[in-house]
């Protein structure tokens, strides 16, 4: 069981390294040229229901704790010198998470550049799990309402210590996405909106996913809404920007807290050490493009 475990943990290293080479991960300043590399993307599965991969769903509430605690802490990047610029508005750096909640990564990638911010107003992109009144959270804040959820600086929480696969991650498993509250700790009431123009290709229990039109057809997965009160239907054409529906707390039958599980997959290639050709169709990391996408929403540009 071991050794095949062993030799895709080195595949994936070697895409990593590869990938991350390429498109400039480890020495390229968010604010210099997008590292976004067409090259690396590959066209994504063809739209449709039947072409959802049946992906373990990301998020966890309350009741869901990581059932891999890490003893290592989070990779600190604090001190390179090609951190990217902190931007117009208070956020750590992508891959700088909440101290012991989980492997950081060094991805600079901004993996949709044209995202568009997917909440109408203000919001929070912070751990929902360790954050104040989260499952892990400190014990002395035991509100979500507590304002430390929702003030800046944002923090990213995307290799967060989950169960779930998530290759990017420095174990292969994370959180798959990230968590982003609302304006306020109030429930059905926040418009979340669509990332790109794309279809509605599928609903489930407490998620509604988004393909883009446009290749590389980039897959969005909103986790969390107000589910009986959508604005959209399965099939549903959007554009960038359109009312989805209300950040709220549905997760089946045990609510989470108020926030939206955000996802962004997609096609990344590379080649092995060895020299054969890696492709995985995977979840990426969201942070460094919601960044952007917040800073062009703040600065008034609309999304197109
Ligand atoms: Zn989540």
């Amino acid at each position: 069981m071991r050794a095949p475990l062993i030799i895709l943990i080195l595949i994936l290293l070697a895409v990593l390294a590869l990938v991350g080479y390429n498109s400039g991960w480890f020495g390229t300043s968010a604010t210099g040229p997008s590292p976004t590399t067409a090259g690396d993307i590959l066209p994504g599965a063809p739209v449709g229901p039947g072409a959802e991969p049946d992906e373990p769903v990301g998020d966890g509430g309350l009741e869901q704790l990581p059932d891999e605690a890490q003893a290592q802490g989070p990779v600190d990047p604090v001190n390179t010198p090609d951190l990217p610029a902190a931007g117009t508005f208070g956020h750590f750096p992508a891959g700088e998470l909440l101290p012991k909640s989980g492997s950081g990564y060094l991805d600079r990638t901004t993996w949709s550049p044209q995202l568009c911010f997917p909440f109408a107003e203000d919001a929070f992109a912070n751990s929902q799990v360790y954050g104040a009144g989260g499952g892990m959270g400190p014990k002395d804040k035991p509100s979500q309402c507590d304002a430390s959820n929702y003030s800046l600086p944002w923090r990213d929480n995307f290799c967060e210590s989950r169960g779930h696969a998530s290759p990017l991650c420095a174990n292969g498993k994370g959180h798959q996405g990230q968590d982003i509250r609302p304006a306020t700790c109030k429930k059905d009431k926040h418009w979340v909106v669509a990332a790109e123009d794309g279809i509605i290709t599928d609903m489930g229990t407490y998620t509604v996913t988004l393909t883009g039109a446009a290749p590389p057809h980039r897959v969005y997965r909103y986790l969390h809404m107000r589910m009986n009160q959508l604005a959209v239907k399965d099939g549903a054409t959007v554009k960038a920007g359109d009312k989805l529906g209300l950040a709220s707390n549905d997760f089946g039958g045990t609510p989470t807290t108020i926030h939206m599980h955000f996802e962004i997959r997609s096609g990344v290639s590379g080649v092995s050490t060895d020299g054969k050709p890696v492709k995985l169709h995977t979840f990426l990391p969201p942070y460094q493009s919601l960044v952007a996408a917040y800073d062009r929403k703040r600065a008034g540009q609309a999304c197109q």
